[in-house]
């Protein structure tokens, strides 16, 4: 496995909304954490294209959160200008909570071009958002992602165990963070799933106490819950989050 893999990682991350976003990169560099800096709109992501590739740790996505597409529908044009220049995707998705349902079939056609672009580029790796849509993501995902070209994480996944068994078989990858593993409901979705499908996020600065400023980082959090959670050492749970994230990049 390539150095840079071998340490923690933080698969899910908006480093562009910290307050500094420069800062926030040196700090993943100087603590070797491989983070996957997703932006929340295509405008954004050439600020985060240029930062992270001075980078060893850091990689930058391309995204168009499902919570904004009401307003920013038409960068999806943009969208597909940038998709050349970075492997992976994110942060997109859907969202059927109360406050985003109004325009939810904007975002179903939105998140359906994202796919479609992915599935023609080839060799992209997504972070999706899948808030109370758990079923309809993987359903457009097996309708649109061929499995030769299907490579994707469900950030934050909160759908049920069925759901979950079926993302599972549709090839997903978890990244798990510490506000999943603070709910009993959230324990258990985690411990039902293999293992070799795990991955650690942060979503900061999303979660609260996550601020980037605690002494301890919040990559190293998750992974230590984990490890509680499983019984198990957590240098072997480090091992297993590498071995995985590897595997997915591979
Ligand atoms: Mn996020």
């Amino acid at each position: 496995m390539t150095e840079h893999l071998k340490g923690l990682s933080d698969f899910h991350c908006h480093l562009d909304l910290f307050p500094d976003i420069e800062t926030a990169i040196a700090q993943r560099e100087r603590d070797a954490v491989f983070t996957l800096a997703v932006t929340t709109t295509p405008k954004a992501f050439p600020r985060n294209k240029e930062l992270a590739e001075c980078t060893q740790y850091v990689r930058a996505a391309v995204g168009l959160h499902p919570q904004l597409v009401d307003k920013r529908s038409h960068e999806i044009d943009l969208f597909a200008e940038l998709l050349p220049n970075t492997r992976y995707v994110g942060e997109i998705g859907l969202d059927a909570g109360p406050q985003f349902y109004r325009f939810f079939e904007k975002q179903k056609s939105v998140f359906d071009q994202i796919l479609q672009l992915c599935a023609h580029a080839g060799d992209k790796i997504l972070s999706i958002h899948s808030v109370r849509t758990a079923k309809i993501v993987l359903d457009m995902i097996e309708a649109r992602l061929p499995r030769t070209r299907r490579k994707f994480v469900l950030h934050w996944f909160t759908g049920s165990a069925s759901d979950a068994r079926r993302a599972v078989e549709c090839g997903a990858f978890f990244s798990v963070n510490t506000a999943m593993l603070s709910s009993e409901r959230g324990r258990k979705l985690i411990v039902a799933l293999p293992r070799d499908r795990l991955l650690t996020e942060t979503d900061a600065p999303f979660i609260r106490g996550d601020d980037g400023n605690s002494s301890v980082p919040a990559t190293y959090v998750v992974r230590n819950e984990l490890a509680a959670l499983y019984g198990v050492h957590r240098d072997e749970i480090s091992a297993q989050i590498s071995f995985n994230l590897g595997e997915l990049l591979s």
